[in-house]
């Protein structure tokens, strides 16, 4: 393992650190396994977005047997857990029984970070960081529960926004290759539009090369979530590059962009993190994402859904995430196995459960068209 500082709060993170989804829904044992196999590797720095009960107590028992300054927690506050799911908000009572929960969950006197979860409009960010959460987040942080303040967000201009504060230290950023080529702007939704994509790769769009040196310059770090889109760049069919990445590969990338501290994959198995932990030991060769880059085509993954979990909650309390994963597997092989069948029959509501209200397409920052998306898993799987 290797560590970097994280930027001008001076904490020593992991190169590679861990998100928290992919254990939401995992047994204690599976959680136990899955921390100490990372933690074992050097993995220190754990990112807690989730507002889901179990994966906030699994983890928290996890990583309380260790001394409290071994492990860093980037906790998310405005992060809600509505009607048995996830959902985000900006109502104070809500943002700060949320965040009590969090700390009473994973037993924590303080986050090392308190983010301000999953900022990507303009008027979004004016409410949040100019008004009462901005006060509640400065008073934690005033009385030493939040050691230091931070923000998540998908667009490079709420970045630019932050980036100036003076009192944001960190910034949860969406970084890959693929994102890299769009350019920002005040709607998420148009970036990702097959118009974008119309256009020759020619490198990092300007506006994001101009943030990362801007954070690298004032000492905020940039943290890194959906390092591979979700899946996109292991997949040559699906790439904008025309050719499959490796995990090492997309990391390699992330960690080579100016401000960037350290990479927090949602890893969701044992195996999956040692699949990342081969970049510490690949070969200059198989860490060379250059010549893949090279082979842009303008294919557009516009619409493809990253299994984050943005959308919650669901109207209907379909698992969205979840039922697209499902439908995105059975798409891929062609055929729908009797184990995903089974997987799928378990769930307590399905996709045909939708009553196309739309709110979830609201929310989704990757313009999945998941009214659509229920329609088409409802056939697939009969219900
Ligand atoms: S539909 Fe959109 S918000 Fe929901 S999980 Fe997929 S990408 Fe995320
Ligand atoms: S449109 Fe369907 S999937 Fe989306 S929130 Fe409404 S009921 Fe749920």
């Amino acid at each position: 393992m290797k560590y970097r500082k994280l930027g001008r709060t001076g904490i020593s993170v992991s190169e590679l650190g861990i998100g928290c989804e992919g254990f939401i829904s995992k047994t204690p044992e599976e959680c136990r396994q899955m921390l100490n196999y990372a933690i074992e590797n050097g993995v220190n720095f754990f990112d807690m977005y989730t507002s889901a009960p179990d994966a906030r107590e699994n983890i928290g028992a996890a990583l309380i047997e260790l001394p409290r300054e071994k492990f860093i927690v980037q906790g998310h506050l405005c992060s809600f857990w509505r009607d048995g799911q996830y959902d985000r908000s900006r109502k104070l009572d809500e943002v700060k029984s949320g965040f009590e929960d969090l700390l009473r969950l994973m037993k924590l006197d303080y986050v090392d970070v308190g983010m301000i979860h999953f900022v990507d409009e303009i008027t979004d960010y004016h409410n949040a960081i100019e008004g009462e959460i901005m006060d509640y987040v400065r008073s934690l942080k005033t009385s030493g529960i939040v050691r230091h303040i931070g923000l998540s967000t998908h667009n490079p201009d709420i970045v630019a926004l932050a980036a100036e504060t003076g009192e944001i230290d960190v910034i949860l950023l969406s970084v890959n290759p693929a994102y890299d080529m769009l350019p920002p702007s005040e709607e998420i939704n148009p970036l990702f539009e097959a118009e974008t994509f119309k256009r020759v790769y020619c490198g990092i769009d300007p506006k994001r090369e101009a943030i990362y040196k801007r954070c690298e310059a004032l000492g905020v770090a940039l943290t890194v979530m959906k390092p591979f889109a979700g899946g996109l760049l292991f997949d040559e069919k699906q790439s904008p590059f025309g050719r499959a990445m490796t995990a090492a590969q997309c990391i390699a990338y992330c960690l080579d962009r100016p401000a960037v501290a350290s990479v927090l994959a949602g890893m969701a198995s044992v195996e999956q993190i040692s699949d990342c932990m081969k970049y510490f030991s690949a070969t200059p060769e198989e860490l060379d994402y250059g010549e893949i880059l090279a082979g842009a085509t303008t294919s557009s993954f516009d619409g493809h859904c990253m299994y984050c979990g943005h959308c919650a909650p669901c109207s209907s309390k379909i698992e969205i995430a979840k039922v697209n994963k499902y439908s995105d597997l059975v798409l891929a092989q062609g055929f729908v196995p009797e184990t995903l069948q089974n997987h799928y029959d378990l769930l307590e509501f399905h996709a045909s459960d939708c009553i196309e209200c739309g709110k979830c397409e609201a929310r989704c920052p990757f313009a999945v068209k998941i009214i659509n998306k229920m329609k088409q898993t409802a056939q697939l799987f009969g219900k």
